[in-house]
């Protein structure tokens, strides 16, 4: 014991030896003279840490932690900076979102003729007939005051097809010659379960579909992903999500594709950030059959939860709620699948080890899956199956019980408020005291995390602690103030609560010796932040596996 450890480091690096043996195990790199938040309860700040093959070897004073260093070791001085554990994003759809971003416009773009520059420049880069594709347009968010046009886009691109997704998913727009292409015209009747825009004094398309006639274009697009681009989607949304300080993300609705392409990340050195894969429930028969189950993989790509889902969109406005939404009196929104569908294949699953998340947004959607989930663990009961409920927007007391006595998961949407704030009035003020109710989870005792569902919502953690600690939107408008927490809790929401989500609570989510080096280095200490500017935080630098994914 070196003059000045203390007995708690002393045991802290013992416990650091019995992970890896002494004869082996030298430090590879010290961070030293930084403000290091650790989300450890037993040593909750510190000032240095050590490194040594990707994992946290020794965390605590600097004259402790530079003692450790052998000859050569990389030392870095942080200059006082903060120091946070690397944030765990629980719901995100970040393999789709890659190839969106290979493969079309960004047009989250704050007016019409900004995007249709941006249009214009990706159609001369396109071969004429080619489609020119866009994602994250969102009519809410532009200074124009209205929604995008046929007109606006013909003018824009007249030689190309055009289609560009909402940011939602739920609706789109199109430009004439789209429209052709997709085989319709003004005399196309509106299918079942969508609807085709058109002007009402004169018939002629809008440009906007709806729900159902998106199919139409669906069947149009040609669909030609290479395992490449897969690939290539990965890097390109890894880069993103390390800029931002995530060195996590569950992957919200994966497929066989997707686990490939994570895999073929990672072995390409192109993977940033560790995936946990939920399957779509469409795979879990062919999953079972390969002998699968919850937790195969290694620290980097791991099969995470079966996913289903149960009701509507949020943002969209279809979750399913016991009283309608404002101002539409009949609209209580929509079950996707039934009670007996769930409960089919949650069995199967349940009874396979798997563990389940379930899409479940308003009060009677989360409603309907706890009930198959208690059902579940009433006939089969399991040891710690740490069910999940994705996004569990709508609560009440009643509910939040029933969550606390399964010991269940919400993954609550942590940057809507900030984000989208402008969308939730269609819920009313008293409605919004019971969304995205971090305070009521926190104060009960239920682990919820921090999720983007990027893309629809953003998914940059500083934002999220702005939206969760100020329940404040861009405008200063305040939504469910009654739900707002501390900068700490949201942190810990931020961080170990996501592993803990995924098993991995004790691989990770904290800085704590033995656990993967991941973390993220800030500008600014959050915890000294005015609030209203946590969001302008800048992230320095950010670290996976003790390995820099992100140096401003
Ligand atoms: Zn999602």
């Amino acid at each position: 014991m070196t003059n000045g450890t203390t007995r708690r480091e002393f045991l802290g690096t013992l416990a650091a030896f019995s992970l890896f043996p002494l004869e082996h195990e030298k430090p590879d790199l010290l961070l030293h003279n930084g403000h290091i938040v650790t989300m450890n309860p037993a040593e909750p700040f510190a000032e240095a840490v050590a490194m040594a093959r990707g994992r946290f070897f020794a965390v605590g004073k600097n004259a402790d932690i530079l003692n450790l260093a052998a000859p050569g070791v990389r030392k870095m001085d942080l200059a006082g900076k903060t120091v946070l554990p690397g944030f765990i994003d629980a719901h995100s759809h970040p393999a789709d979102a890659g190839l969106m971003h290979l493969r079309m416009v960004d047009c989250d773009l704050r007016s019409i003729s900004a995007i249709q520059a941006a249009l214009r420049e990706r159609a001369a880069k396109t071969p004429a007939g080619e489609w020119v594709l866009g994602f994250k347009y969102d009519d809410t968010k532009t200074e124009d005051g209205r929604p995008l046009s046929i007109a606006d886009l013909d003018a824009a691109v007249p030689d190309h097809p055009v289609h560009i997704q909402h940011r939602g998913g739920h609706t789109s727009y199109s430009n004439s010659l789209a429209f052709r292409k997709a085989g319709i015209d003004e005399k196309t009747p509106d299918p079942p379960g969508g609807k085709i825009d058109r002007d009402p004094a004169t018939g002629k398309l809008s440009g906007r579909v709806a729900e159902s006639a998106n199919t139409y274009f669906e069947k149009a697009i040609p669909h030609n992903f290479t395992r490449d681009d897969h690939r290539e989607g990965v890097k390109l949304i890894s880069k993103m999500l390390a800029k931002t300080g995530i060195t996590s993300a569950h992957e919200a609705q994966g497929t066989p594709d997707d686990l490939r392409a994570y895999q073929d990340a990672r072995d390409s050195g192109d993977l940033l950030f560790r995936a946990y894969c939920l399957i779509n429930y469409r795979y879990i028969d062919a999953m079972i059959a390969a002998g699968t189950r919850t937790g195969l993989g290694d620290e980097w790509v791991r099969v995470g939860a079966m996913k289903l889902v149960c009701d509507g969109s949020i943002s969209e406005r279809t979750a399913r709620l016991s009283a309608p939404y404002e101002g539409r009196p009949n609209d209580f929104g929509i079950l996707v699948m039934t009670e007996e569908e769930l409960y089919t294949y949650g069995r199967k699953a349940h009874l396979a080890g798997w563990q389940i998340g379930t899409h479940a947004n308003g009060d009677v959607g989360i409603d309907t899956t706890l009930r198959v989930y208690e059902r579940l663990q009433k006939e089969s009961p399991r040891h710690d199956p740490r069910f999940r409920l994705e996004h569990c927007t709508i609560i009440n007391d009643d509910l939040i019980a029933r969550i606390k006595a399964l010991g269940a998961i919400p993954t609550p949407f942590s940057t809507y408020v900030y984000y989208h704030g402008e969308k939730m009035r269609y819920y009313g003020a008293e409605r919004l005291n019971h969304m995205f109710a971090l305070r009521t989870f926190l104060d009960a005792g239920i682990r919820a995390t921090q999720a983007s569902d990027y893309p629809p919502g953003e998914f940059i953690p500083m934002m999220a602690l702005q939206s969760e600690v100020t329940r404040t939107d861009t405008k200063g408008n305040v939504w469910g103030p009654k739900q707002k927490i501390t900068v700490e809790e949201a942190i810990r929401v931020g961080t170990i609560n996501g592993a803990y989500a995924s098993y991995e609570e004790n691989l990770k989510g904290s800085i704590e010796v033995g656990k993967l080096a991941d973390l993220v280095v800030l500008g600014r200490d959050p915890l000294k932040e005015n609030p209203s500017t946590l969001v302008t935080i800048p992230v320095e630098r950010t670290m996976a596996g003790g390995r820099w994914t992100f140096e401003s």
